[in-house]
């Protein structure tokens, strides 16, 4: 029996629609909507803007996530820099990167170094092996078991601390391929926030698959609620988080995108370790950060590591972090219970 699901998007619980709000000073308060697919996952925004903004700035949220798509972090598209830093592997004098590139691969590896390894995006051949994006997509039907050698000969071109960094170049061993998948949903909700800044948007709330960004405020001035998967029964909710202003919610969890065959779940979150999904008793991982890189390197980090070390983890790193076991009990850090409710 096989059995494939492809990824959920976090629910918003948003107000009912109200088209046009007061502010008192004469100025009106609109809402642009918006879903779409990019990145192989769904993007849902609810935007508030003033009615003297002209522009759909839905379309240009999603230009901007196309961008970074395409000309930055895919894999796949030979277009972006990820790629031709891929396929300079091997090679001794390594590739020069983007300053931006350069920057984003800097905090991604502090997050491996403070996670021993637990979250490291030099997996990209282990994760290419097990290709269960594709077969939860449905791209693909035809799913076998990585075999042992395989795996075990992808496992020795990976580890991010083979990887060097000289000025503004990077060199990567032979053969070794890095994949963003981890980070990239974070990274996009950071810069969109830029893009809302300087938009001067009033308020928005935009989910990038299991990475959420609020950003400033309703016009009736209550918060943002975002509800978090219950992973047993991804139709319900076990809780919410109640967030002011600009925050980023990252979730990784056994239920999103996974292959079961006779009965064993073959999820997507892999233990560098090991090459296997990371089997540390975790159903979901939920981070609150401000920083969206960090809350979605997080969320993958905690979800390898466990309740314990996790915890550790984002507690060094400032985060808030929720952990839901296989047995569905909660537990969280300090600093989440300020903000999440249970139901
Ligand atoms: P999602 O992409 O569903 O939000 P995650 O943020 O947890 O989930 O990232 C999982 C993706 O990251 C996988 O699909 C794979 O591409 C990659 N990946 C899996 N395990 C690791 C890991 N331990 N370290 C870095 N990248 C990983
Ligand atoms: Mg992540």
């Amino acid at each position: 029996m096989k059995r494939t699901k492809g990824k959920k998007a976090a629910i918003l619980f948003l107000l009912p629609v109200i088209a046009l709000w007061g502010c008192g000073t004469g100025t009106k308060i609109v809402k642009q909507q918006k879903t779409d697919i990019a990145m192989g996952t769904i993007i849902h925004q609810t935007i508030y803007v003033k009615d003297s903004q002209e522009q759909d700035l839905t379309e240009g949220v999603m230009e901007q996530i196309r961008m970074l798509e395409q000309e930055g972090l895919s894999r796949r598209l030979d277009t972006s820099e990820l790629y031709a830093i891929n396929s300079k592997a091997g090679s001794p004098e390594g590739i020069d990167v983007s300053e931006e590139m350069m920057e984003l691969l800097k905090d991604i590896w502090s997050v491996s170094e403070a996670s021993e390894g637990a979250l490291d995006v030099t997996i990209g051949e282990v994760v290419q092996l097990w290709d269960i994006d594709s077969y939860a997509a449905g791209e693909r039907t035809d799913f076998q078991l990585p075999k042992e050698e395989e795996l075990k000969a992808a496992l020795e071109d990976t580890g991010y601390e083979r990887v060097a960094f000289k000025e503004n170049r990077i060199l990567l061993p032979e053969n070794m391929k890095l994949d963003l998948g981890a980070v990239g949903k974070g990274i996009t909700c950071g810069k969109l926030t830029e893009y809302l800044e300087q938009q001067k948007v009033e308020g928005a709330v935009i989910s990038v698959g299991g990475s959420i960004l609020t950003y400033g405020s309703k016009p009736d001035g209550t918060p943002w609620v975002v509800s978090i998967i219950d992973p047993e029964n991804t139709s319900d909710n076990i809780g919410c988080l109640t967030l002011e202003g600009q925050w980023c919610v990252s979730t990784s969890g056994s239920y999103e995108r996974y292959v079961e065959v006779d009965g064993v779940r073959y999820h997507h979150i892999l233990n560098p370790a090991t090459g296997y999904p990371s089997d540390s008793g975790v159903s979901s991982v939920t981070v609150l950060t401000k920083d969206g890189l960090l809350s979605d390197a997080l969320s993958t980090a905690c979800f390898v590591l466990g309740e314990d070390k996790g915890m550790e983890l984002a507690e060094e790193l400032d985060a808030y972090v929720l952990f839901v076991d296989k047995e569905g009990k909660l537990s969280m850090s300090e600093g989440m219970n300020k903000y999440f409710q249970a139901w």
